[in-house]
């Protein structure tokens, strides 16, 4: 495990000195990604501090109602104004991933930009880019992490609302609600520390789980009726959904997420895919049971990354040739990848 002590000094000489501070959030920001960004904004700014936020893409829906979130500046809806804060930034933290590509259109402009630059991040196979990368995958979510090192530079827990809904949500998104990821004892100690600044656990959860349109439950349906192909023999299955079946069920940005843990609800089933229709490409999530290592297979073979049983990635296909593709990939690798025999 990381010796986050011998960060806090480091990083608190960075929030210091540094006039202007941009923070980060990966493409298709999640809410462990949102959550962390919009966290230390609340830190930060209770310190008085200059900082502005961007996300390369549009939030999820269900992230919208965050405390902050409408501070955040989207990259593709306003790139001037985006261009100009990476501009002027003297330090930049970067959350919740830990490959440049993940900064969508402005990674040449980060990379290229003369700030400081840090990640905080939980993701294996961590690249190094940047100044200092702070990366520890024990911890569930980044903002997990986040929370050690802010109680760190703030000696004891920063006691806000909005920053421990923030960092609460960062927990409960990327693990299921406790149901999968690397949470320990130490996240429900710092669980049970968030609760006590007051936090309404049951409105979160019904912002976060129970609010979405009925064309989203009816998408989930159909998905499940006419699109989930399970393979048996490879002990896996897979849901594929077009751009026509999306635009049919009305959806928003948000609708489909956790439907590729749906297979795994499946016995037997240890490996499950989930296959979206873009232009162009298409989007792919991963999920596993056990030691099946996602991130690997995505990484291999999908130009992807994240989690031993969490991680998505992409290719340039048609959504025929992609599941095709994956399909012979499956049939080829699939006992290399299941260790856990
Ligand atoms: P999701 O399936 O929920 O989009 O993503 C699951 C996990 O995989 C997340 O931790 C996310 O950061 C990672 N992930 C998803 N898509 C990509 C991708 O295209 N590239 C990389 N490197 N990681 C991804
Ligand atoms: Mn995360």
């Amino acid at each position: 495990m990381l010796d986050l002590s011998k960060y806090t000094k480091e990083l608190s000489d960075h929030f210091s000195s540094a006039g202007n501070i941009l923070l980060i959030s990966h493409i298709n920001p999640d809410g462990d990604t949102i959550g962390a960004q919009l966290a230390l904004y609340h830190f930060l700014k209770s310190e008085g501090k200059n900082v502005d936020m961007i996300a390369p893409n549009n939030l999820q829906e269900f992230l919208k109602w965050m405390d902050g979130a409408d501070r955040i500046n989207v990259f593709i809806r306003n790139r001037d104004n985006c261009r100009n804060l990476i501009e002027k930034a003297d330090l930049i933290l970067m959350l919740d991933f830990n490959q440049p590509d993940r900064l969508g259109e402005a990674e040449n402009l980060v990379l290229g930009s003369k700030a400081v630059e840090i990640v905080i991040d939980h993701h294996l196979d961590s690249k190094s880019f940047g100044d200092l990368v702070i990366s520890d995958p024990s911890f569930c979510s980044t903002t997990e992490l986040l929370h050690e090192i802010v109680t760190g530079i703030n000696g004891g827990p920063f006691r806000s609302k909005p920053y421990s809904e923030a960092i609460y949500i960062g927990i409960i998104t990327d693990t299921g609600n406790f149901e999968h990821g690397t949470y320990s004892s130490r996240t429900f100690r710092i669980v049970a520390d968030l609760l006590e600044t007051g936090i309404q656990k049951e409105k979160i959860i019904n912002l976060i789980y129970n609010n979405f349109s009925a064309q989203r439950l009816r998408l989930q349906g159909y998905a499940l009726d006419k699109r989930m192909v399970v393979i048996p023999e490879y002990q896996s299955a897979y849901i594929y959904l077009t751009k026509d079946d999306l635009a049919t069920y009305n959806h928003v940005k948000g609708d489909t997420e956790g439907f590729v843990n749906l297979p795994l609800s499946i016995g037997g089933v240890l490996f499950s895919a989930f296959f979206i229709e873009k232009d162009g490409f298409v989007k792919i999530s991963f999920r596993s049971k056990g030691n099946f290592p996602v991130n690997e297979f995505a990484s291999e073979f999908f130009s992807g990354g994240g989690h031993l049983n969490a991680s998505g990635g992409e290719y340039r296909d048609t959504l025929e040739n992609t599941i095709n593709y994956f399909l012979n990939v499956l049939k080829e690798n699939f006992s290399r990848f299941n260790r856990n025999v």
